[in-house]
C-alpha cells in the first residue's frame, strides 16, 4: 500500500454491556489510524490513489461541503504523496473558513466554491471539471463508488476473529462503507448500517448495484436515528455522546459515530438483538468535524 497509516494503531475494544448482559458488543477503532485520514476515509481512498498513480495523474480532485471528513482525507493523503488536490466546496466561499478547510488549504488543496446549484447536477459538473483538469483523477463525494467499495472492505482484515460476530453496525452516509463491510462479511452476519442524513431512504437502492444479488438480503439500512431537522434533540444526541465516554473512554463524532453510538444502546434497550448475540461497531472516525461545536459542549473535546 502506497498510502501509508499505522495499523498497529488499530484496536478492538469492549464496550460496557448494555441492558441485555449475555450480548457483547465489540468496536473496531479506526478512529485512532491517523489524525488526518480518519478512519474509514483512509480505506474508501486507498485504491482511487492507488489508481491516480496507475494513471500518472498529477493530482486528485474531489468535492465535499465545509465540515466534510473526505475533504480532509484527500487532502492530508494527496499531500503525503506529493499529489496536488483540489477540493470543490458546495456554497459560496465564507467570509472564515471552516477549520476542516483552514486544514485542507495548509496541506496543499485548492478550494474551490460553487454554488449549491452546479454541486447537485454531478455529471455535468466532473465532465466541466474533467475538460479543465484533465490531469486529476476525479473521486466522487466521500470516495463513493466501486472503487470505494474495494478499499472498504478490507476493514474486517483489521478484526481478530471477524467471522465470530452475529451482527455489525456502522454509520451510513453514501453507503459506501456499509457495501463494502458486507461484501466481506460471511453470509451467517447481519449488516446493519445507521443513515445519518435525513431523507436518504433510498440508499438501499444505491448500495445494490455494488453487491452481487446474493448479498442483497443481508444488509439493512436503518433511517430513525438521523437526528436531523429536529434541532430539539441535538442536545440529547451530545447528551449521549458525553455519557458513552464517561462510560467507555471513547470520543464519537456527532454527525455519523455519535448515531451509531446512540441507536446501538436504543437497538440494545428495545431488545432488537437476540440473547448471546455478538456485536461489531465500527468506528469509522470523523472527530475533526467536532469542531464545528462550540467549546465545552463534549467533555473530551
Ligand atoms: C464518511 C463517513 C461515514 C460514511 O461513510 P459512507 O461510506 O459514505 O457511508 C461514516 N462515518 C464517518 C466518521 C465518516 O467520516
Amino acid at each position: 500500500m502506497i498510502l501509508s497509516i499505522d495499523c498497529d494503531l488499530i484496536t478492538v475494544d469492549k464496550l460496557a454491556p448494555m441492558a441485555d448482559q449475555t450480548i457483547e458488543t465489540d468496536m473496531l477503532r479506526l478512529d485512532k489510524i491517523h489524525p488526518q485520514i480518519s478512519g474509514n476515509k483512509w480505506f474508501k481512498l486507498k485504491y482511487y490513489v492507488d489508481l491516480a498513480l496507475a494513471q500518472k495523474k498529477s493530482g486528485i480532485l474531489t468535492l465535499g461541503g465545509a465540515w466534510s471528513n473526505h475533504i480532509h482525507a484527500v487532502a492530508a493523503a494527496a499531500a503525503q504523496l506529493n499529489l496536488h488536490s483540489i477540493g470543490i466546496i458546495r456554497g459560496e466561499r465564507p467570509a472564515s473558513l471552516s477549520n476542516t478547510l483552514l486544514d485542507a488549504e495548509a496541506l496543499g488543496m485548492q478550494l474551490l466554491f460553487i454554488s449549491r446549484e452546479q454541486y447537485r447536477h454531478r455529471e455535468s459538473l466532473f465532465n466541466e471539471m474533467a475538460e479543465r483538469f484533465p490531469d486529476h483523477l476525479i473521486v466522487d463525494e466521500g470516495g463513493a463508488g466501486p472503487v470505494g467499495v474495494r478499499g472498504a472492505a478490507d476493514i474486517l482484515n483489521y478484526v481478530p476473529h471477524p467471522h465470530q460476530y452475529t451482527h455489525i453496525l456502522a454509520a451510513v452516509g453514501t453507503g459506501t462503507m456499509l457495501a463494502g463491510l458486507c461484501s466481506a462479511a460471511s453470509s451467517h452476519q447481519l449488516i446493519l448500517g445507521i443513515s445519518s442524513l435525513k431523507g436518504e431512504d433510498r440508499i438501499s437502492d444505491t448500495i445494490k448495484p455494488w453487491l452481487p444479488e446474493e448479498k442483497w438480503s443481508q444488509f439493512r439500512i436503518m433511517n430513525q436515528f438521523h437526528f436531523g431537522g429536529y434541532a430539539r434533540h441535538q442536545p440529547e444526541l451530545i447528551g449521549f455522546m458525553n455519557r458513552f465516554y464517561e462510560q467507555n473512554n471513547i470520543p464519537t463524532d456527532m454527525v455519523y459515530t455519535g448515531k451509531l453510538c446512540y441507536a446501538w444502546n436504543q437497538l440494545c434497550e428495545s431488545g432488537y438483538f437476540p440473547s448471546g448475540s455478538k456485536l461489531l461497531l465500527i468506528h469509522s472516525g470523523g472527530l475533526q468535524g467536532n469542531r464545528s461545536l462550540s467549546k465545552g459542549k463534549l467533555v473530551f473535546q
